[in-house]
């Protein structure tokens, strides 16, 4: 897989779901868009801020996942970054 590019989006426009964790990302939040190609097709994946922070710390570039493998392999560093970066309030959708 090669990286072709890596954007910051500080409020995304529309909601997103994160290859990271799998969850649903409500519009105005911030998350990385990356756009790679992987055996000549190209893709874009978006990862919430947790997930960033998961994949610096535990996971290395050449590393490679399918979506929602941050969260369910790591549960605990994952809920870890959580708690860090967005707290204990836990949105409830209805
Ligand atoms: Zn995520």
């Amino acid at each position: 897989m090669e990286i072709l590019s890596t954007i910051n989006v500080k409020k995304t426009r529309k909601p997103h779901r994160c290859f990271g964790c799998a969850r649903d990302i409500p519009a105005g939040s911030s998350m990385c868009k990356i756009n790679h190609v992987d055996g000549g097709v190209i893709s874009t994946t978006r990862w919430c801020d947790v997930c960033q922070e998961v994949w610096r710390n535990h996971m290395s570039p050449d590393d490679e996942i399918d979506m929602g493998d941050l969260k369910i392999e790591m549960p605990q560093e994952w809920e870890s970054a959580r708690l860090d970066i967005e707290g204990e309030a836990v949105k409830n959708d209805g």
